[in-house]
């Protein structure tokens, strides 16, 4: 086995292929999880699965480390790292203050997608949270993800495991086609649970305010916290000047394949209508190889007008928005890696529960949005 202070040198001069362990999701093999932590000690990358997506994890307190997740995903410093903790008691290390109120909800919450911003631990490094004097964080609800963290012995600060801008990863094969060349390790467990982002919220405003959609839609936080909830506008994706976000990461063009992506909005149309103004669509656009990514039910009732003219990328079901939300960046990629392609209309999704992600993460990956009605 090659040391790991040597597997270290290597990467930075971007010759070494991760190390890709495979690792059940339920039961995680402890001699792997160990490898994986000493990695970690040793101020290294390691890839791991949460519920949500894949983590590119860095020890929270090596400020080299976190400095290599920014240059390696190519992210820029300003879009601050969510810090992953195993425990309430782990909280203490990275938050300096944790209010009654918000003691309570993430006894309930955690582990699961719920991201909460806090006051910085003075003694967090500045780096970790884009220099911002609070900082964000999870106990994430996977086994592997929380069996790494107590692992390890501490906080480990995780982005999604991609390079900046390009879909969330949510297989470990995804991790790979980004950060292969630059990371240590991949912990391979398959597929994701819940295939989008935490649910990002700041709990230290007056009124709970949602920065960024995730699993868990408003209408689960309402019953969480026991109050309303804010949604800004920014959250359904749609960024305007007067609206600028205050989560540094809302601003940039996310989670966008590398091809063209026309996103279709039901806006007040019927849905036979809506049917037509997709196969309208799709018609426009049939010289350059369209692709639509819809869910089955509508791609059954496109092909009936269209048949092999088009390619299929099935979402999954209209009637279970949580497929659509673990499917989607997964779609996403395949429309890039489908040569016979080269522009992708997509289906909209309703905007309640977890679809209000859906539809944040596919108004920031399209290039162009239409409106039907
Ligand atoms: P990612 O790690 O790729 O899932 O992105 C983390 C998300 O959390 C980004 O949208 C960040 O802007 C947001 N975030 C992280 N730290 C903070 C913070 N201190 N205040 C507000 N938003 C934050
Ligand atoms: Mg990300």
């Amino acid at each position: 086995m090659i040391p790991i202070k040597a597997l270290l040198h290597l990467s930075t001069l971007g010759m070494v292929r991760a190390k890709v362990v495979k690792v059940d999701p339920l039961a995680p093999d402890e001699d792997v999880i160990e490898e994986a932590a000493e990695v970690l000690r040793s101020g290294g990358l390691v890839a791991f699965p949460t519920e949500t997506v894949y983590g590119l994890g860095a020890d929270a307190f090596n400020a080299r480390a976190v400095r290599r997740v920014f240059e390696v995903k190519r992210r820029p410093p300003d879009n601050p790292l969510i810090v992953h903790v195993s425990s309430l008691n782990m909280l203490s290390r990275v938050a300096s203050e944790v209010p009654p109120h918000v003691l309570r909800i993430l006894q309930i919450a955690w582990p699961g997608p719920l991201t909460v911003i806090l006051r910085r631990y003075p003694e967090l490094p500045p780096i970790v949270s884009g220099g911002l004097d609070t900082v964000a964080v999870r106990s994430p609800a996977h086994p592997v993800a929380l069996k790494l963290i107590e692992v390890f012995g501490g906080p480990i600060a995780a982005p999604s495991a991609n390079l900046s801008g390009r879909p969330s990863p949510t297989r470990a094969e995804h991790v790979v086609e980004d950060l292969g060349d630059a990371i240590e390790m991949v912990l391979d467990a398959g597929e994701t649970f819940l295939g989008v982002e935490s649910t990002v919220v700041d709990l230290l405003s007056p009124k709970p305010r949602i920065l960024r959609p995730g699993p868990l839609g408003p209408e689960e936080l309402v019953k969480i916290f026991g109050v309303d909830v804010e949604v800004p506008e920014h959250v359904r994706g749609i960024l305007s000047d007067v609206d600028r976000p205050p989560s540094p990461g809302m601003k940039y063009r996310h989670y966008a394949p590398n091809k063209k992506l026309i996103l279709v909005e039901l806006g007040s149309c019927g849905a036979g209508d809506y049917i037509d103004f997709l196969v309208r669509t799709l018609k426009a656009h049939l010289s350059n190889g369209p692709a639509l990514l819809a869910s089955k039910e509508t791609i059954y009732h496109v092909k009936g007008f269209l048949g092999d003219a088009v390619t299929y990328i099935t979402l999954g079901s209209r009637s279970n928005i949580y497929e659509v939300a673990k499917n989607l960046f997964n779609s996403l990629r395949e429309l890039d890696k489908n040569d016979r392609v080269s522009v992708g209309i997509c289906e909209s999704f309703e905007e309640k529960g977890i679809g209000l992600a859906v539809m944040n993460r596919l108004r920031k990956a399209a290039t162009e949005r239409l409106v039907c009605g």
